[in-house]
């Protein structure tokens, strides 16, 4: 029998990014390609698997743990589209606790109550990466994931989340050992942004695995509570999303990145005319 590696995947990037757009996307087409994933929410903001659920909000792992006491993972695991398996760790109260410390505790649990089972190719987690404080960095310092992809524009606040990211992975590289697989534009319309993503990806000795245009048909998807990959199968966005699953399944390009000084970032948003 051939032995299956699960890959355990975690996208990364500054809030309102477009990460959980991105991976419900990618992992709609990643199921299409006969791929079963598991795909786990590590946002307070819990909408990362909305679209894949129909627009369905899903009991949080946390929420449950508070109100019941105790979770079972019929309470908290849902088949999504294309089979996908759906979980939200959720947030604590707002202003009382740690949502990072709480993404410890859910994907703990979540192991526990055997949410990995062992037919899945893929565990995507979606992960809100703009404090990277202690608990928003487990998946990265515990080694939970392998690889990571961090969704950026060419926007200053995005690229400076970004390569905080980057430090991270560099910053655990000894105990986690996870890699950077590459790095995926969400465009913005800046102006030359391909040009400036492709450059920034290669400075930090990594690449530009896709460069996603901005296109109303995501919220018009979005309106009907699904994936561009289920309203618009056939669209140009669609197959956009379709490219990106395939560059990350056959993904070879894996490194501990080389982050640049915010000084560097700086000029280097000089140089292409983003700022003055
Ligand atoms: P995050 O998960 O990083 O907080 P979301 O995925 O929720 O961000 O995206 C924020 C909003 O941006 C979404 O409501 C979505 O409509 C929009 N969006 C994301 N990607 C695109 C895109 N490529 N084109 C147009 N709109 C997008
Ligand atoms: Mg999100």
């Amino acid at each position: 029998m051939e032995d299956k590696l699960m890959r355990q995947v975690a996208i990364y990037g500054k809030g309102g990014i477009g990460k959980s757009t991105t991976t419900q996307n990618l992992t709609a087409a990643l199921s299409a390609m006969g791929k079963r994933i598991l795909q786990i929410g590590c946002d307070p903001k819990a909408d990362s698997t909305r679209m894949l659920m129909g627009g369905k909000r899903q009991p949080t792992v946390l929420d449950t743990l508070r109100e019941e006491g105790e979770v079972s993972l019929e309470d908290v695991l849902a088949d999504g589209f294309g089979g996908i398996l759906c979980a939200e760790s959720g947030g604590p109260e707002p202003g009382v606790g740690c949502a990072g410390r709480g993404i410890i505790t859910s994907i703990g649990l979540l192991e526990n109550l055997g949410a990995y089972k062992d037919d899945l190719d893929y565990v995507f987690y979606d992960v809100l990466g703009d404090v990277v404080c202690g608990g928003f960095a487990m998946p990265i310092r515990e080694g939970k994931t392998q690889e990571i992809y961090i969704v950026t524009s060419g926007e200053m606040m995005a690229l400076y989340a970004a390569n905080n990211i980057c430090k991270v992975i560099r910053k655990f590289t000894e105990t986690g050992g996870t890699k950077l697989g590459g790095i995926i534009c969400n465009s913005r319309n800046v102006d030359r942004e391909l040009d400036l993503l492709i450059t920034f990806s290669e400075r930090i000795g990594s690449q530009l695995i896709q460069f996603i245009p901005r296109d109303n048909i995501v919220q018009r998807a979005e309106i009907r509570k699904q994936t561009v990959i289920q309203y618009a199968p056939d669209s140009a966005q669609a197959e956009v999303y379709r490219s990106l699953a395939r560059n990350i399944d056959s993904n070879e390009k894996f490194v501990v990145p080389d982050p640049i000084t915010y000084d560097e970032l700086e000029d280097f948003m000089i140089e292409f005319g983003v700022l003055e």
